[in-house]
């Protein structure tokens, strides 16, 4: 089966959404159409002596509302389109949760699992610096994504700093605390995840205290979504997964102590008193609450009818595709969608560079206070939306996120 291409499931939403929403269609091209697209080959020293070639992108989608946001992925199956795509998604969760952002995102063909420190700092660094002239505070701000983390966002700090000559914190959020990192930051994703999850258990009626839930992936999401859905929220973790496969006990597992046995063999496979299963079987399993917090295209039109959980809370970008969502839909499933459930993780981004760029930090109290506040409100906006135009979640996502951008592209003209 081909993987489906994750820009045109992204544009399929923006067409379909820009629609019902009225908009003329040189605005619904003019959101489809990323703004920037930057792609490097760049040479890298191995530790073996030879040089290799990388290749990297950098795409800024829309900077309508703001600067763009959006983080770096390193991974071998990185593509122009998969960066457009989360591109894209950047800018509808920035408009979501009422960030003063555009959308961007990066990525770096290449196979972190087979890379020595050094390497990936060498790559990092040169990486940086190829899209240095795009990148800035005020201009496009990096940050994690899926196999990169505060040590590759140090890197990225220190290259832009040495080239301008001095520090410059907000050049990216997701960096360590000592160099101006926000508390909080490292598991805000999967807090905003949880409050999601607590929301739409409260309006479906179930208690998230209790719930049955398996995630996919224990990463930075997954793994911090299992340890606070569970010691938090009072949920029951009945599986969880990584690249090399999953766990499943119906009685629940302790997250921490999973997360121990990984560190020590490399796998969550082989847990005590669990059952090893597939990636394919943990997303059809019997349960509550399903947490997707790997990769894209996950649940598709081939698994969807066989998912039986009551509501699925994307952790990760663009897990399910247009046409399994439409059956999930149908089948009266709840999706969290992405741009909302997952859009912690930039929230408290966005604190991380308010407080970069006042060089004045705030406590972890406040950065989960306001998390809160964020995360229920645009929750409740987006539900009033579902409720009043009878629409699915995803759907009232879109047409508050492009109701938005469009209105500032309003606003701002055409330039000349
Ligand atoms: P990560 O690199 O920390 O973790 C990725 C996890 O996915 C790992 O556990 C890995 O083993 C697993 N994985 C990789 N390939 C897999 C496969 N084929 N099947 C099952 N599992 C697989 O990345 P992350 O930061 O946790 O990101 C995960 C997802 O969440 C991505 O879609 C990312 O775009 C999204 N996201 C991340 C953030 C963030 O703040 N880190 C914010 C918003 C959205």
């Amino acid at each position: 089966m081909v993987a489906p291409n994750p820009f045109v499931s992204a544009k399929e939403h923006v067409d379909r959404v820009g629609k019902l929403l009225g908009l003329e269609d040189c605005v619904i091209e003019m959101l489809k159409s990323p703004r920037r697209e930057l792609g490097v080959n760049f040479p890298v020293k191995m530790d073996n002596g030879c040089i290799r070639i990388f290749s990297g992108y950098r795409v800024q989608h829309n900077s309508a509302r703001g600067p763009c946001k959006g983080g770096i992925r390193y991974h071998p199956n990185v593509t122009l389109d998969e960066v457009r795509a989360l591109a894209m998604w950047m800018t509808w969760k920035c408009a979501v949760v009422g960030l003063p952002y555009g959308g961007a995102k990066g990525g770096v063909i290449c196979n972190p699992k087979e890379l020595s420190k050094g390497e990936l700092e060498r790559i990092t660094r040169r990486y940086t610096s190829e899209i240095s002239i795009i990148i800035g505070p005020q201009m496009d701000i990096p940050a994690p994504d899926v196999y990169t983390d505060a040590q590759t966002m140090a890197w990225i700090m220190d290259t832009y700093s040495m080239g301008v000559g001095y520090s410059v914190p907000g050049v990216v959020t997701g960096k360590p605390i000592e160099i101006g990192g926000s508390k909080g930051r490292e598991e805000a994703t999967s807090r905003g995840v949880m409050y999601i999850a607590q929301e739409a258990a409260r309006v479906k009626g179930m208690d998230l205290k209790g719930a049955r839930v398996a995630i996919q992936g224990f990463g930075n999401v997954g793994w911090n979504a299992a340890r606070l859905l569970h010691q938090e929220g009072g949920a029951k973790i009945i599986a969880v997964s990584d690249s090399s496969g999953g766990i499943y006990n119906e009685k629940g597992l302790d997250p921490l102590s999973v997360s121990e046995h990984k560190k020590k063999t490399g796998s969550v496979q082989n847990y005590q008193r669990t059952r090893n299963i597939t990636n394919e079987e943990l997303l059809e399993l019997d349960c509550d609450i399903l947490v997707p917090a790997a990769l894209e295209n996950v649940i598709t039109k081939e698994n969807a009818p066989r998912i039986k959980a009551k509501i699925i809370v994307e952790g990760a970008n663009g897990p399910t595709t247009p046409e399994a969502d439409r059956m999930l839909s149908d089948k009266g499933i709840m999706i969290m969608p992405d741009i909302l459930a997952n859009a912690g993780g930039v929230t408290v981004s966005y604190f991380e560079w308010v407080q970069d760029l006042q060089f004045f930090f705030w406590t972890t109290d406040q950065i989960k206070e306001r998390l809160k506040e964020i995360m229920t409100n645009a929750f409740a906006r987006v539900h009033e939306v579902a409720e009043s135009k009878k629409v699915d979640h995803r759907t009232a996502a879109y047409m508050l996120a492009l109701k938005e951008v469009a209105r500032a592209f309003e606003l701002r003209g055409v330039y000349p």
